[in-house]
């Protein structure tokens, strides 16, 4: 998922019209700027990209899902159910709104479940919230089933898969509002940044307060404007913007080089006696930052895995299994309660119990992956060596 692989004369170019003016904040200046603003630019290139009425940038993707948590109104005593596969950041934002996780168990498209969602269902749930991971989609249809029939929010954590897509229509707009992160490494980036993207006009104008203090943004000046609720700084600044905006308009030359690699090195893997590849509910839609794959036994994979690791070509083959920030299996903070602060001893005692349940169903599941991060950067000689050495260092 790798934006940064492909820093050009454009993203130079465009921070550089940031340099010009120093005007580095997004708001307010507005003589000093010279017409400058690339925040607004790139949350206008961002709606026309993917296809939403609205988008509000942040700081980071996890001030994105938080932002968007708390202008769909999730908060104190609510329940959010979501992945037991996922990047911590999930977590970390609902417990910043105060709600509960509900984790659940993932199944083999390595997203939510819909049976294991529809079992976690309480009266105190108020959003589910699947997250596509490593560039490919949750059941989406079932998804927004089962929000319809017991009127729950969905909110998609799609920081994972820019440019992923759902029956023609981009992924993180589709559900009540959704969020991508970019941060460094992901399918582009500004550095860091993130952003909640909806069609509900009274979600947008929250986020937009939320992510500045509040500010209301209808005064003369900063100064004069109103604050009708209480916010955060979760701003990005125009230097990052600037990044973004680059790269957005260089995202289907990225996409295209995604789709041709994976095509040719899932051609190669699959020669691997006993192999399976991930469940893609719309294949069409998978953005490729990942190839994902499976071996029958959690043996076989554990065996694979040394296998490559003994060769030298593990980096970029990602066993999540036994990795600390994306499976449930290591997240002994979470398990435990371990907090810089004190939680309240409800809010704790209900993390502390969805965290330890059984999640059997998602080790068969995760016990048994391998995903291959593509790169932007590989010749057609290099995927054929790569695919090779990985074929051959297990069969
Ligand atoms: C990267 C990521 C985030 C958080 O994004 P940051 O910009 O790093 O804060 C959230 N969810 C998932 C699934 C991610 O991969």
């Amino acid at each position: 998922m790798p934006g940064f692989e492909k820093w050009s004369n454009l993203e130079r170019k465009e921070v550089n019209d940031v340099l010009e003016t120093g005007i580095l904040m997004r708001y307010g200046f507005d003589g000093p700027r010279k017409g400058i603003w690339k925040s607004k630019e790139l949350e206008a290139a961002i709606c026309s990209t993917f296809g939403c009425d609205y988008a509000q940038l942040c700081s980071s993707g996890t001030a994105a899902l938080t932002t968007a948590m708390s202008a769909l109104g999730i908060g104190y005593g609510d329940e959010i159910i979501t992945p037991s596969f996922t990047f911590v950041a999930s977590f970390e934002a609902i417990l910043s709104v105060g709600a509960v996780p509900v984790l659940v168990d993932v199944d083999d498209t390595l997203t939510l479940d819909p049976a294991a969602v529809r079992k976690a269902i309480t009266s105190k749930t108020k959003a589910v919230m699947p997250v596509h991971m490593c560039g490919s989609m949750a059941d989406l249809d079932a998804m927004q089933q089962i929000c319809k029939e017991h009127n729950l929010i969905l909110l998609e954590d799609a920081c994972q898969s820019i440019g992923g897509s759902y029956k023609g229509r981009s992924l993180g707009t589709i559900g009540d509002a959704g969020t991508f992160s970019f941060d460094f490494v992901k399918t582009m980036t500004c550095a860091e940044g993130g952003v909640v993207m909806t069609n509900n006009k009274d979600v947008f104008i929250k986020s937009d307060g939320y992510t500045d203090h509040g500010h209301d943004h209808l005064g003369a000046d900063r100064g004069a404007d109103l604050h009708p609720f209480i916010g955060y700084n979760f701003r990005i600044s125009e230097l990052h913007s600037a990044v973004g905006l680059a790269q957005i308009r260089r995202l289907p030359e990225f996409l295209e080089t995604q789709k041709k690699n994976h095509a040719q090195l899932k051609s190669i893997l699959s020669a691997i006696p006993g192999i399976t590849f991930r469940r893609i509910p719309d294949p069409a839609g998978d953005s490729c930052s990942f190839l994902s794959w499976f071996l029958p036994t959690e043996a076989a994979t554990r065996a694979a895995v040394a296998a490559l690791k003994e060769k030298g070509i593990l980096a970029g083959n990602f066993y999540w299994f036994d990795n600390n920030w994306h499976y449930i299996r290591k997240w002994d903070h979470l398990k435990k309660g371990t907090t810089l602060n004190h939680l309240h001893p409800e809010l704790k005692a209900a993390v502390m119990h969805h965290a330890n349940k059984d999640f059997s169903a998602s080790d068969a599941v995760m016990s048994r992956c391998i995903s291959t991060a593509i790169s932007l950067t590989w010749t057609e000689e290099q995927i054929v060596e790569k695919g090779k050495a990985i074929v051959s260092a297990i069969i």
